[in-house]
């Protein structure tokens, strides 16, 4: 059922809480990417041209329920005057007299930006008292928050009862439309790529994907755990020793699916974690591995991946196909990410360093959409309704 929108309200004249996810990283109190206040821009802009006056809210870091200067959201209001190119009223709490004379103080048609949620403990203990605090601040409610929307806290779900209309942002109704695409009905072939650090981290997503993959790529460390399971040398690659039943239990499902669940055929080897540490591909099948380990994909898995890559008609992406950090141990991660991007199909790349990878590569705008969820995007390829859309009304 898909939910209720921003292009459902009537927020003309109207005072708009929009939550948004301004989590940016920031360098000694300077944005050192400004992603996710662009990516915020359209339901922002949009409702602005609708003629509602916006009172925009985010968490920042982790300020555990205290007033922190280092968290605040002050060079977050200059960045979005910036952006925006209208003046944007920094509230100094989010709740309150403080917010109250902030928004007084913007007008109608305004832009007011409240000071960080975690600055009280109320915002992720979902405290009712402080959710209808913040509601009392609007009439509307839009949540544009994907990357919150996997918990539970006052400005996720708890506002939601007391405003009188709720939808969802610009942005949040992408990622529902994307990943939930992959979900009930992708076009096929469909191929997931899954790599990353661990398989603990994402069985869920493989155990949802599977049923409805056609094939299904494994790379980077939880390969490894595969390949002990097959009984194959490790060296010492990361092998999650607690989950070797469990990637057997993966590849009995994947026969019984029909779905065609591929490790890599060859693999990077180095004597340590360095640049400049000697290493050299191996085939998984080869003994030779010795005290090595294994930190990405070989050239022979590449071009596979890639071949298949190219023959899909959906794709998703998660997991960097090896400690692409360091960068000879990049090229798996890079082979990957350039067939993805080459791909004609829909194309979704989700994960914190999967999207840092593409990002540093310069290929965003080559993929269909980029998940700025992080855990949230995982939670939903695993399965999971996210509290914070569930809340939303039905359109
Ligand atoms: P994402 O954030 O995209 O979901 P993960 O957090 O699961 O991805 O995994 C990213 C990490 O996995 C990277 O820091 C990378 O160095 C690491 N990684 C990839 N391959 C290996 C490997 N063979 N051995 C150890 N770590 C690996
Ligand atoms: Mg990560």
């Amino acid at each position: 059922m898909p939910k209720r929108s921003i292009y459902d309200l009537n927020v003309k004249g109207k005072r708009l809480f929009v939550r948004v996810d301004f989590n940016v990283p920031l360098d000694a109190g300077q944005i050192s990417d400004d992603t996710r206040i662009r990516s915020a821009l359209p339901t922002l802009q949009y409702a602005l041209e609708q003629g509602a006056s916006l009172v925009i809210a985010s968490h920042l870091g982790r300020p555990k329920g205290e007033r922190n200067r280092e968290f605040s959201l002050r060079p977050i209001s200059i960045r979005l005057s910036e952006l925006l190119g209208q003046p944007v009223t920094f509230a100094t709490d989010c709740v309150g007299p403080d917010a109250l004379q902030a928004i007084e103080h913007s007008g109608q048609n305004g832009v007011t930006l409240l000071e960080n949620l975690r600055f009280h403990k109320e915002e992720e203990a979902n405290d009712p008292v402080f959710s209808a605090s913040l509601a009392s601040l609007a009439d509307c409610y839009v949540n544009d928050a994907f990357g919150s929307a996997h918990r539970a806290h006052a400005s996720t779900t708890g506002i939601v009862p007391h405003v009188t209309d709720a939808a969802t942002g610009l942005l949040l109704a992408r990622e529902l439309k994307y990943l939930g695409a992959l979900l009930d009905n992708p076009t096929r072939p469909f191929t997931a790529i899954l790599g990353g650090s661990k398989v603990s981290g994402k069985l869920e997503v493989i155990k949802n994907l599977l049923p409805r993959v056609d094939t299904l790529l494994v790379g980077g460390a939880m390969s490894y755990t595969f390949f002990k399971a097959r009984g194959l040398s490790t060296g010492r690659s990361l092998v999650e020793p607690d989950l070797v039943n469990a990637t057997r239990e993966i590849e009995k499902e994947a026969k019984i699916q029909r779905v065609n669940l591929i490790l890599p055929c060859d693999h990077l080897v180095t004597t340590a974690l360095q640049a400049d540490a000697s290493h050299e591909n191996l085939d998984v099948e080869a003994t030779g591995i010795g005290d090595r380990l294994g930190v990405d994909i070989g050239p022979k898995t590449q071009q596979a991946y890639a071949n298949i890559i190219k023959e899909s008609a959906t794709v998703v992406w998660n997991g960097p196909m090896g400690i692409f950090e360091i960068s000879p141990f990049s090229s798996g991660t890079l082979a990957v990410a350039m067939a993805v991007a080459a791909s004609n199909g829909t194309t979704v790349v989700g994960g914190g360093d999967s999207v840092s990878a593409v990002g540093q590569m310069g290929i965003a705008h080559q993929i269909t959409h980029i998940s700025t969820g992080g855990g949230a995007s995982l939670e939903f390829l695993g399965g999971r309704t996210l509290p914070g859309v569930e809340a939303l009304p039905n359109s």
